[in-house]
């Protein structure tokens, strides 16, 4: 176990699968305390059995980001358990790809309520904790769809442009409280993200262009990424990491 992060307490939400599994790994195998949020209770069971297994130290808190209750129940629970919130991955997300003439609202509206409604309402909640620290970290999982726009993904897009205008504004309005904020927008990441379009033709392009013309990144080179931007000296504000397979045009 190495000890970059020993005493820090991280919230990590979509820490069942995928970037989120690998980001808590990575935090809680340089020290950190990591709580583990999602809705899959059994999937983060065994996250953190992993976690725990390595000696680190993990909580379980299953929570539906788009449910108030469910945020504030784990701000709440973080708080009692370990008394602050050093670090703050909103990772939990959805990629519902549609062309918006055939897309269905509902799709567009669990896009809004999970990328970024539930991202802006937990670190709504964890904020005031945070000030109430002398440091504190929040680490926004954008995309290389928040930089770039294109068809069949107008929703998604519009989530995670979101995701970064919403995380500069907040950036401004804290970093003089010690407070840091870092948006990584991944680009191909192999994961279950894919599984779940509901466009069977557009889920079949995207799986096979993953797996035929490129090398995709793996969850944890993501995870990595993040590691390196929360153990920079304090006063090092890593705000942005746009992290690509060497591969994808
Ligand atoms: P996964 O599908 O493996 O992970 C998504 C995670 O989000 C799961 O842990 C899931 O957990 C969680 N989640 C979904 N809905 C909710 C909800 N309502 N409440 C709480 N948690 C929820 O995909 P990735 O690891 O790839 O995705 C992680 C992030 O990375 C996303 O924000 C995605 O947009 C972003 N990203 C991914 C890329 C890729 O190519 N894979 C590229 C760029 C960005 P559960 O179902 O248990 O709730």
């Amino acid at each position: 176990l190495e000890s970059e992060l020993a005493g820090e307490v991280a919230i990590v939400t979509g820490a069942s699968s995928g970037i989120g599994e690998a980001t808590a790994e990575s935090l809680a195998a340089r020290g950190a305390s990591v709580v583990l949020a999602a809705r899959r209770a059994d999937e983060l069971e065994a996250v953190a059995e992993r976690i725990t297994s390595e000696g680190g130290d993990a909580l379980v808190t299953p929570t539906d980001v788009t449910e108030d209750d469910d945020i504030d129940a784990l701000v709440a629970e973080t708080v009692d358990e370990f008394g602050a919130i050093d670090i703050l991955v909103n990772n939990a997300g959805v990629m519902l790809l549609e062309r918006l003439d055939e897309a269905a609202r509902e799709h567009l509206r669990q896009m809004i309520e999970v990328n970024l409604l539930g991202l802006m309402n937990l670190t709504h909640a964890a904020l005031p904790i945070m000030q109430e620290q002398d440091t504190a970290h929040i680490v926004n999982v954008s995309s290389t769809a928040g930089r770039q726009a294109g068809a069949k993904s107008s929703g998604y897009n519009a989530t995670k442009f979101g995701v970064n205008a919403f995380t500069e504004a907040v950036r401004q309005e804290v970093t003089t409280e010690g407070i840091r904020t870092t948006i990584i927008e991944p680009g191909a990441v192999d994961t279950e993200l894919q599984e779940h379009i509901p466009d069977e033709e557009i889920k079949q392009q995207i799986e096979e262009g993953m797996l035929e013309s490129m090398t995709p990144l793996e969850s944890e080179d993501i995870a990595r990424a993040i590691a390196y931007a929360v153990t920079q000296p304090q006063h090092v504000n890593v705000n942005e990491m746009l992290i690509r397979p060497t591969d994808q045009q």
